[in-house]
């Protein structure tokens, strides 16, 4: 096939969105409302995305169970975040969050229900009344499958709005001019292998997680940070890479998610000695501290000997107290979850867990209009004008060094939307396609033609798998400088074996496998971008706990990360403490 510029078709659009997870339906449904001509790209059919598997619910302080407000949501989101969370951002989130839920509630969420008729509320992780007082309940819940009701209800209004989807097209590269605006993207048909150049005004990214970077992990196969590997090659910086969520309760040795509203419901976990530890770790939330914290709490007890099992590797999660009827009605996948996975009856059994990667806390540096924006000189940044990002590939930031259960789905929603609000004004001022930069498209196309070659060289599949696990045995939930460094070595490692990977000779398999091989390319960048941020980040503080630096260090760390990609530098910028009309919470000790 030649890949010469003009044999490539090209399709013109208002908005480009790569991503059918909420992130991306959310912001395309309101351009499609608002008749801008919206083209969405998923490298799946778009009810397939992750967000299909969230499982807890949906953040928003309704008061529908416990009393609650939004500025106690805002409070706990900060201390959550262990200070490094934006203000501006959190409460803008917070203040929408109520709203937000209504609106789906509206366009056919499912959400379960009090006996009074109003929105079911359960208590999750690091949520409290009154600025740190007693646990509130504010995570609203469709049982615990709320991301497979949100997503199927945003892909239906867009399919009545009239959104255009590409699905399972692949994103390859960015398409940049000059001046830096963004042209569209450089996509893949994934049946049949052909390359199309989608050129758009406008560019969001909503292309979720990097899961996959780690061995045990929660997250779909297909979470691979495409969009954030994007950026990174577009000159964009990623950030706070350092800061990815491990999850306390995945099932152990395998790593699928048991939701942290099995705790929200009542669930504790045990050790060996049949002690509820968490009440030595956090007094006050006991089992529903922060995740940062729980997880550290489950592997400090493993590391002294107080496992269960075998091996002593891994803990208990007791639901069988419960009762049969509120497992049935309130957490019924995860029993299936865990009847299939481990061939155990929770309602009866306990639960072997430990904690697994779970989400990516850094990302895509944006502001609160979904703007992907660059640090010029301390404290002032810039948009690139017509690209947009949202989502877990962003960071706005709201969840700062660790994010609380049931803040995600919000964030992806409110920023979906506030993205999809700002576009409709570029859109006004911005009213024509720029000219396509042909060397731009070149490139974009180079990286494709790379992987043509086919050999006996290393397999995508081996290396992928060496990545995962230097990442999980040198970047894991503790850290220390001789392990990081380690780390970097091995990973720059990989990097360079990347060079030395050629796809097997089996033409059956040959797209899925470029695909596969393109994925890797762009976990190895995200790979290199986590560990030289650990490395270089000699404090704790939420989800990055270093034993060599076990505090938090305020006067030379309340900064966020920078790494480019170009030679492997890093940068900071200020966290914005200041909120839109509030008080800023100034950082304490965080204690649960
Ligand atoms: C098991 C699990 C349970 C969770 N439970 C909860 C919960 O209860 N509450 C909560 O708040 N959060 C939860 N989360 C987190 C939350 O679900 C996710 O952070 C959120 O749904 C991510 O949404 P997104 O739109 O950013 O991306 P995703 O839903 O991950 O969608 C990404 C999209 O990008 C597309 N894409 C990616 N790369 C490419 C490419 N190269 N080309 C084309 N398309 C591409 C994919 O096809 C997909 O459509 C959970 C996460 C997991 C993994």
């Amino acid at each position: 096939m030649s890949y010469g510029d003009s044999s490539i078709p090209r399709r013109r659009f208002d908005s480009l969105v790569i991503g059918a997870g909420g992130g991306g339906l959310r912001a395309a449904l309101q351009l499609a409302q608002a008749e801008a001509n919206v083209a969405v790209v998923s490298k799946v059919f778009p009810t397939r995305s992750h967000t299909v598997a969230a499982q807890g619910g949906m953040n928003a302080a309704l008061a529908n169970v416990l009393p609650d407000n939004w500025h106690w949501h805002m409070y706990d989101t900060v201390k959550g975040s262990d200070y490094l969370g934006d203000q501006d951002a959190i409460e803008y989130m917070c203040r929408a969050a109520s709203h937000l839920v209504v609106e789906l509630d509206h366009i056919g969420v499912p959400f379960s229900r009090l006996d009074n008729g109003k929105i079911y509320q359960r208590p999750f992780g690091g949520q409290s009344q009154n600025f740190g007082g007693e646990q509130a309940a504010r995570t609203c819940a469709a049982a615990d499958r709320t991301g497979h009701a949100i997503l199927h209800s945003l892909y239906q209004q867009n399919i009545r709005a009239k959104t255009h989807f590409f699905d399972e097209f692949f994103a390859i590269d960015l398409i940049k001019d000059e001046e830096g605006y963004v042209l569209g993207a450089l996509v893949l048909e994934i049946e049949t292998g052909e390359p199309i150049l989608i050129e758009a005004k406008t560019t969001l990214l909503a292309t979720g997680g990097v899961g996959q970077l780690f061995r045990t992990n929660t997250n779909a196969r297909i979470n691979t940070g495409d969009g954030l590997a994007m950026a990174l090659r577009a000159g964009i910086p990623a950030q706070d890479m350092e800061f990815f969520q491990f999850h306390p309760t995945g099932i152990a040795g395998k790593g699928m998610l048991i939701t942290e509203g099995a705790r929200g419901e009542g669930g504790y976990l045990l050790n060996n000695d049949g002690e509820r530890f968490m009440e030595r770790y956090a007094p006050n939330a006991k089992d529903l501290a922060s995740r940062d914290v729980v997880s550290r709490a489950i592997y400090l007890e493993v590391r002294e000997g107080r496992g269960c099992g075998p091996q002593g590797g891994y803990v208990h999660l007791k639901l069988d107290h419960l009762g049969t009827e509120v497992i049935k009605k309130r957490l019924p996948g995860i029993r299936d979850t865990i009847m299939t996975f481990l061939g155990i009856d929770p309602v009866e059994s306990l639960i072997p867990v430990y904690p697994t990667t779970h989400y990516t806390m850094g990302g895509i540096p944006t502001n609160r209009f979904g703007q992907v924006v660059v640090p010029l000189q301390q404290s002032a940044e810039e948009p690139i004008p017509g690209l947009y990002a949202v989502g877990e590939c962003a960071c706005v930031s709201v969840h700062g060094a660790n994010r609380l259960g049931g803040n995600s789905l919000l964030d992806i929603v409110v920023f979906g939307r506030a993205a999809g609000n700002h576009i409709i004004d570029f859109l006004k001022e911005n009213r024509h396609h720029r000219a396509m930069n042909q060397e731009g498209v070149a490139l974009a196309l180079e990286r494709l033609a790379r992987w043509e070659k086919r050999g006996d060289g290393e397999s995508v599949d081996e290396l992928r798998q060496a990545l995962q696990s230097a990442m999980e045995e040198y970047c894991g939930v503790f850290r220390q400088e001789d392990v990081l460094q380690q780390g970097v070595d091995k990973v720059l490692e990989i990097e360079r074996r990347l060079a030395d990977v050629t796809l097997k000779d089996q033409s059956k398999l040959f797209n899925t496998a470029r695909i596969e091989a393109l994925e890797l390319e762009n976990l190895v960048d995200i790979g290199v971008a986590t560990v030289v941020s650990a490395l270089a980040r000699k404090e704790s503080r939420g989800a990055h706990s270093r034993t060599d630096y076990p505090e938090r260090d305020d006067e030379h760390w309340m900064k966020h990360t920078l790494f480019y990609k170009e030679g492997r530098k890093l940068d900071y910028k200020p966290v914005r403490t200041k909120p839109i009309s509030v008080d800023s919470f100034p950082p304490k000790k965080r204690v649960y």
